[in-house]
């Protein structure tokens, strides 16, 4: 069974070209996931079909109207059973590695896109078990955060990507990734570290390890801190704090 991934959104054509190219296509394509857009205008029951209204109290723009969304929310239910209900919010938690690879195990999601001035409370409050940012900043819509969602879900399964591959990337063991290079050796005068093109693995290994360490502390040490390192690593950061205090 895949992971059903259900997204409502007023805007479902903003799905068309990400859902169909590269890895969430073979995310789809191998059955690991199945995504399927609902538009909550379809299930109005006005003349009107209409899906936002003013606020409550005044203020500016428009608010998505709760009942088209739980109405949405039921229909769905009957065709899964029970999935997580998932709003889309600069409000809720931040989306990281970890979230995206609990997410991955669940049977299905729903996910709910808010768009305009946001969505009436009541969504929130009594139909979301769980708000989800993808970061600091305000979006127009949901629409893109639920693809950045199924995006970084799709990566998850095996054959979808190599899986040593996404074991080694940043995050996933709580740094960043090592560095890569490609040929050529030499370009424009800048060299490829020469350790890469020694054949000798240890020595390979060793490298990749110090530099994604190296990187990660200067970048973003706070990973380090949560980071779980082995007693190698301790020799290599080591290493790596003389050789900043020698460039002082
Ligand atoms: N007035 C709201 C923002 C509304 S933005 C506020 O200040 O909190 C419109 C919709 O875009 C939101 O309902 C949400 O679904 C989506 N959205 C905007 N920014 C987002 C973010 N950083 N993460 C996830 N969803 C976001």
């Amino acid at each position: 069974m895949p992971l059903y991934i259900d997204v409502l959104t007023l805007f479902p054509e903003a799905f068309i070209g990400p859902l169909n190219f590269s890895i969430i296509k073979r995310a789809q394509q191998l059955g690991y996931i199945e995504v399927n857009l609902f538009n909550p205008r379809e299930f109005t029951t006005d003349k009107y079909r209409k899906v936002d209204d003013y606020p409550y109290g005044g203020g500016r723009g428009m608010i998505l109207k709760p009942e088209p969304i739980f109405r949405t929310v039921e229909y769905v239910k009957t065709l899964r059973g029970n999935s997580k209900i998932i709003l889309l919010s600069p409000q809720g938690v931040s989306l990281n590695q970890s979230l995206v690879e609990s997410l991955s195990k669940e049977n299905a999601l729903i996910l709910i896109c808010g768009h305009y001035e946001g969505i009436d409370e009541r969504v929130a409050l009594y139909l979301a078990g769980m708000e989800i940012s993808i970061g600091d900043y305000v979006l127009a819509g949901g629409e893109i955060p639920a693809i950045v969602i199924i995006d970084a879900i799709s990566r998850m399964f095996p054959q979808v990507i190599d899986r040593e591959v996404v074991e080694d990337e940043s995050f996933s063991k709580g740094i960043f990734d090592y560095p890569q290079y490609t040929r050529p050796a030499e370009f424009m005068g800048y060299k490829v570290p020469e350790v890469l093109l020694s054949g000798n693995h240890r020595e390979i290994e060793l490298f990749r390890r110090k530099e994604a360490l190296r990187k990660t502390l200067e970048r973003r040490p706070d990973l380090i801190g949560k980071a779980e390192l082995s007693p190698q690593d301790k020799i290599l950061l080591q290493e790596i704090f003389k050789e900043i205090r020698k460039k002082k």
